[in-house]
């Protein structure tokens, strides 16, 4: 795991020096294209899906339309969000690559402030940074120390496209932060320190073995699934074809006796 972090590690020591700007205008280059209708599907109930899933490291296309669907999913996301006492989640993590994320600091249901915010960028990082303990709702029960800039200050879209210049600051900034890295296919440990990171190297193997035999699992579950699926259907048009041959000795014998009569 620590081997295979070359690229993430470096990361790690541009956030401890602080991304400037432009770096930050460059990584927009990660957001690929306009998204379509299909992009912006999905099936409520909503699930959070786990690292190392590679939803979490594919590219977010960017929302052009601002429509009932849209707001849906921004709805259901608040709904998974506090139903696994979140405080904020990007739409990557509920299995859709878009430039879409909420959070709610408050983290409960009618308090605090539900915020929507759609083809976020960010315009200016503080250079005061904090270090701060976080989780991810993609890495259950993992938490660890990460280096972030203090404020941001940043352009997106309402969940009605409306055009949003704020600045944030404490938890919000550090919530929008974490779920914009999201946008970008960046995961919290690619922020960590090589300390913090081996700190939780055996969490994160086990959460990658995990994930590893429950997909194993699901395919063998689909698998036997088709077959039992064809082996009904097999059985079914065994019966029905021996009931033909049935009815047609039937017809045959009836019709003898008849002419026996
Ligand atoms: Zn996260």
């Amino acid at each position: 795991m620590v081997h295979a972090l070359g690229k993430e590690q470096s990361q790690a020591v541009r956030a401890l020096i602080g991304r400037p700007c432009k770096e930050e205008k460059d990584d927009a280059d990660y957001i690929s294209d306009n998204s379509r209708t299909a992009d912006l599907r999905f099936e409520p109930p909503l699930k959070v899906v786990q690292y190392p899933d590679p939803v979490l490291r594919a590219r977010n296309k960017r929302i052009n339309t601002f429509d009932d669907n849209l707001r849906s999913l921004a709805d259901e996301m608040f709904d998974v969000m506090y139903k696994t006492d979140g405080i904020g989640l990007s739409a990557p993590q509920v299995g859709v690559n878009v430039q879409l994320m909420v959070f709610n600091p408050a983290g409960v249901k009618g308090e605090g402030e539900e915020i929507v915010l759609v083809n976020p960028v960010v315009y200016k990082f503080s250079k005061r940074l904090s270090v701060y303990e976080e989780g991810c709702l993609s890495f259950p029960g993992i938490y660890a120390n990460v280096l972030r800039p203090d404020t941001v200050k940043i352009d997106a879209q309402d969940a009605s496209g409306a055009k949003i210049k704020v600045k944030l600051s404490e938890l919000s900034a550090r919530v929008f932060q974490h779920e914009f890295d999201h946008l970008q296919g960046i995961l919290f440990f690619d922020r960590m320190t090589m300390d913090v990171v081996e700190s939780i190297h055996e969490q994160l193997k086990v959460l990658q073995t995990f994930q590893v035999h429950h997909q194993a699992e699901l395919q063998i579950q689909v698998f036997v699934e088709l077959f039992v699926g064809a082996y009904t259907a097999v059985i079914l048009v065994l019966a029905v074809l021996l009931c033909l041959v049935m009815y047609n000795i039937n017809q045959i014998v009836h019709r003898n006796f008849t002419i026996y009569e």
